[in-house]
């Protein structure tokens, strides 16, 4: 668009000066996780109203995915679980790689930092993962032809990979990080992976101050498990990333703890750093309720309302850390809902001393 170019930043929908976000619960336990953050908003007084638009994961209509996208850009922001397609036409494509795509949220950060109360592989690992996020492997360009023979396009272009990599070397600059690593398979993917490492190469001349290296995906796993403390900020291509969010997370505490952030230049969705359904352990009362938590302090911390983020962001800290009130997932007993009660309590204590 001509004017696209101009426009820096949309304003954040409010009305009544109250926030409006986008709320899409998706399946499994997404629903019961949104409940939790409704709940500990109310109690926190938080100014944000959501706008929920439940997507059928069997549905071949895109209708309720086009409403969802609409309600997004109108709000700006958004909060996720993870959305199923479960419908049987292969050229229903993921609603959530479509939602990425469509929205252009071409950047996914998932700040992998441990929690001193709980007991994952390694401890005090303080890892960020800038992921491209919206070509890659996920480009979904494949066909059959002849039968029996696959072909499924790998897309990286210059434009994307330097959006990225200059993403992960600001993020590192304003937040006196030392280190962007870059993660590839550049040996073997020549061309592809090839353009993605020379690009970030040449972003990382223009922040002299910042140490740059990098490091086939292969050995960077090995790296991880062995030796996660060497690793600062990482960048990375989609589905490097996808599977090295889950290396980290399953180190440090699983899939129930952390957060993930997507970003374009116009909109935001917060989501669990791993995205995950759940479904076996939906309506248990044994879903962790915190990497859904912490995407609504991102969200929070995004549409710069700070105390309610940090009121959030310490009674979890403190429900974690002090009282280790954990779900079975950390080896705790607790339930969900003991989870949320107890971060309840100590959001009203914290928001009577603001
Ligand atoms: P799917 O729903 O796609 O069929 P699944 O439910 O078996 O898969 P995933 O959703 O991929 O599994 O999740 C991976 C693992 O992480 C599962 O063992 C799941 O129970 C666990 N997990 C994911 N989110 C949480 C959470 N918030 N709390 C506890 N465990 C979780």
């Amino acid at each position: 668009h001509p004017f696209a170019k101009k426009v820096t930043t949309l304003p954040k929908a409010r009305y009544g000066g109250r926030h409006a976000v986008t709320m899409l619960p998706g399946g499994g336990i997404g629903p019961e996780l949104m409940s939790y953050v409704k709940e500990v908003f109310k109690y926190g007084g938080v100014p944000v109203d959501f706008e929920t638009v439940q997507i059928h994961p069997t549905s071949d209509s895109n209708e309720d995915l086009e409403y969802a996208i609409t309600s997004i850009r109108r709000n700006g922001v958004g909060i996720k679980g993870n959305i199923e397609t479960k419908s049987l036409d292969t050229s229903v494509i993921s609603r959530n790689v479509a939602i990425r795509n469509q929205l252009d949220l071409f950047v996914n950060v998932v700040h992998c930092k441990s929690y001193a109360g709980v007991a994952g592989q390694h401890q005090n690992v303080d890892i960020v993962i800038v992921r491209q996020n919206t070509e890659g492997e996920y480009a979904m360009l494949e066909h059959e032809s002849p039968p029996g023979v696959v072909e499924s396009m790998k897309v990286i272009t210059a434009q994307n990979s330097e959006r990225v990599a200059r993403y992960a070397f600001e993020f590192a600059r304003k937040n006196n990080r030392k280190k962007v690593t870059t993660v590839h398979k550049a040996n073997i993917m020549k061309l592809s992976d090839g353009l993605y490492l020379e690009t970030a190469r040449n972003v990382a001349k223009e922040y002299p101050e910042i140490q740059h290296n990098d490091m086939i995906i292969d050995n960077c796993c090995m790296q991880l498990v062995s030796n996660p403390h060497q690793f600062d900020v990482m960048s990375m291509p989609n589905l490097y990333g996808s599977i090295v969010s889950n290396v980290i997370c399953g180190l440090i505490g699983g899939a129930g703890l952390l957060s993930g952030r997507n970003f374009g230049d116009y909109y935001a969705v917060f989501e669990p750093g791993t995205r995950n359904t759940g479904t076996a352990i939906a309506g248990k009362n044994i879903a962790n309720p915190i990497a859904m938590l912490n995407a609504s302090v991102d969200m929070l911390e995004y549409l710069n309302l700070k105390p309610y983020a940090n009121t959030i962001k310490l009674a979890v800290e403190k429900t974690i850390n002090e009282d280790l009130i954990h779900t079975p997932d950390l080896k705790g007993n607790a339930s969900s809902l003991d989870v949320v009660q107890n971060i309840i309590r100590h959001v009203q204590t914290l928001s009577v001393k603001w």
